[in-house]
């Protein structure tokens, strides 16, 4: 996930990070303070050592392929009983990345 972040700072050629948006899907199997520790042992040394870390809930989306009604709950499905497809809300996405010294302060990611 970091090297994720700083390859993007590199091709902005940004010395500095300042902000890192995830998005973490609810059912992502991420849990945020364990993202964030591990974020804090990494980030020494890099130019993401006095970033911020965000953290953006992605609801659970589910959808009926039979008739693309949409849920969030898997007690919910619908009665085509043909399975469950998940739209969103498994996803740990890096969102956006706020840089410093550079001209383009927010790149969405
Ligand atoms: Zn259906």
């Amino acid at each position: 996930m970091l090297n994720l972040v700083l390859a993007a700072a590199g091709r902005e050629h940004a010395s500095r990070i300042t902000r890192i948006t995830l998005a973490v899907g609810r059912e992502a199997g991420v849990v945020p303070d364990c993202v964030q520790h591990y974020f804090d042992q990494l980030k020494a040394g890099t130019p993401a050592e006095n970033a911020t870390l965000e953290f953006r809930a992605v609801p659970l989306v589910l959808r009926c392929p039979h008739c693309n009604r949409e849920f969030s709950e898997l007690a919910d499905i619908c009665a085509c009983n043909a399975g469950a497809e998940v739209i969103s809300g498994r996803e740990l996405i890096v969102e956006s990345i706020e840089l410093a010294d550079t001209p383009r302060s927010t790149r969405q990611a």
